[in-house]
């Protein structure tokens, strides 16, 4: 077979998904109150898990979660990756630290970014603090918190997290 009439087995096409959905009630009231500078997580009456950010119901139990509770803005580094890659939707200089944080108060971590720390420091159990845009900023996006920095204060012991990885 020459080589006009062989079947074109590859190609290569740019491809882009944009995908549009509603926040639904549950992560609504999360967003609102992030532009207001507050972590709103969710409690199930079943099991007394706080979801954060909250889906309107529990997983575990599979009841709806409509108790609200703010939470505080620290917490505790559960896992973390060094990210040496750009990303389009995170703009913070590499190589950045991406990390669930366990805020204090919440049964499930958080994602989010460090920074402020050289990224041979980051740990598990390190305790860390949001950074929030200024207030006249804020918005009703996750883009309200910049990004956590270590708040100083001393670490917690593996076995207070392992529960929550
Ligand atoms: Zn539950």
């Amino acid at each position: 077979m020459t080589e006009e009439r062989k079947p074109v087995t590859n190609i290569k096409t740019p491809m882009r998904l944009e995908f549009r959905y509603s926040a639904g009630e549950a992560t609504s009231r999360f967003l609102r109150g992030i532009g207001q500078g507050k972590i709103l997580g969710q409690r199930c009456p079943s099991c007394r898990k706080v979801y954060v950010p909250p889906r309107g119901s529990c997983p575990r139990c599979a009841v709806p979660t409509a108790e609200e509770v703010e939470l505080s803005d620290k917490g505790t580094i559960t896992t973390f990756a060094i990210v040496r890659v750009p990303s389009e939707n995170i703009d913070v200089p590499l190589p950045f630290a991406s990390v669930h944080v366990l805020l204090d108060g919440a049964d499930i971590p958080f994602f989010s970014v460090v920074q402020e720390c050289p990224v041979d420091e980051i740990r598990i159990g390190m305790r860390v603090e949001a950074v929030w845009v200024p207030k006249q900023e804020l918005a009703s996006t996750l883009a309200s918190i910049r990004y956590f920095q270590p708040s100083g204060e001393p670490d917690v012991p593996f076995e207070k997290l392992a529960e929550h990885l």
